[in-house]
């Protein structure tokens, strides 16, 4: 599925998350900790108004360990509570309750006051497509994948679950639409996976995810591929192409004539990234996003 994100459903979205929305407590935005602020909905802001928000910044199975911890005290410093998880094995998954009770003490205590003890508190989740929203909100429920009856949300094939200690939830995730709208973003969504593959073709994806992972993580790429960096004083046009050929070549994939196949390597490379097997990577780092809101 290539997604394509036409203004009509942008329209449908924004309205029934605005409906659901009234309905909740809290706002729990899932992102892939690799990609914390590119994974996140640019609209969401505005979106989720003034309601308390949570969020998980997923996948850390993934991510490098220090920089998820620099996201997390970005994110807790710009007001968020914040949690990290790995939706997959459930690993941060059962402090999930608590985190948004914290949050929400305010507003509990207040309910308290009026009587209301035994209220519990709703949250619906959201986030762009397979930032892993729906594996959370199994784990969170305690099941495989099956759902069970309940009572019914406001939009169609939703339902609120109770979960144990005093939480709600909805467990149809609102999904909303990623940016796409310039190249960097492109990039860092489809080499996690979070788009398809064919906003570009692989080659050239693959390229820009060497330069990525080049940049950021130097020491396991030449660990997983065993070839060699360029010397500063080696003039290479394409940094990236250059190192797709010598991963390649390392590997052995040639065709016909000597040729290098890039396109083999081109889809390992993805597939291993995607998978961990070069080590936990993070593409972006809180730095370099301020910096690069700095330059507009
Ligand atoms: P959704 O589209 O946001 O609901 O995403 P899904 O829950 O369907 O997850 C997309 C893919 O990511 C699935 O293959 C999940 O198994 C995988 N996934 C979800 N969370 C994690 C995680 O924390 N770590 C890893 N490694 N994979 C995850």
């Amino acid at each position: 599925m290539n997604i394509q994100w036409y203004p009509g459903h942008m329209t449908r979205t924004r309205r029934q998350m605005a409906v659901s929305l009234k309905q909740v407590d809290a706002v729990c935005e899932v992102v892939d900790a690799r990609i914390p602020q590119v994974s996140r909905n640019p609209d969401m802001d505005e979106i989720a108004g003034n309601k308390p928000r949570i969020l998980i910044l997923n996948r850390t199975d993934l991510a490098d360990p220090e920089a998820t911890k620099q996201w997390a005290a970005f994110y807790r410093s710009k007001g968020y509570a914040v949690l990290t998880t790995d939706a997959k094995s459930g690993a941060g998954v059962a402090k999930f309750s608590a985190a948004v009770r914290t949050l929400l003490a305010d507003k509990i205590e207040k309910w308290k006051e009026k009587g209301q003890t035994g209220r519990s508190v709703k949250v619906m989740v959201v986030g762009i497509p397979n930032v892993g929203k729906s594996t959370f909100i199994n784990k969170v429920l305690g099941r495989k994948s099956a759902k069970a009856a309940d009572k019914p949300g406001v939009t169609r094939g939703q339902q609120w679950f109770r979960v144990e200690g005093g939480l709600e939830l909805l467990d149809t995730p609102g999904i909303l639409w990623p940016k796409l709208d310039d190249e960097r973003t492109g990039i860092l969504l489809a080499v996690t996976g979070a788009v398809k593959d064919n906003i570009l073709d692989v080659e050239t994806l693959a390229c820009k995810l060497m330069e990525i992972l080049y940049h950021h993580a130097p020491e396991l790429l030449t660990e997983r591929y065993k070839f060699e960096l360029p010397h500063e004083d080696e003039e290479i046009d394409f940094l990236g192409y250059e190192l797709l050929m010598r991963a390649g070549r390392k590997r052995g994939f040639l065709i016909s004539g000597g040729e290098i196949d890039t396109e083999r390597m081109a889809r390992i490379l993805l597939d291993e990234y995607r998978g961990g097997k070069l080590g936990r990577i993070t593409l972006e780092t809180p730095d370099e996003y301020a910096e690069e809101q700095a330059n507009g």
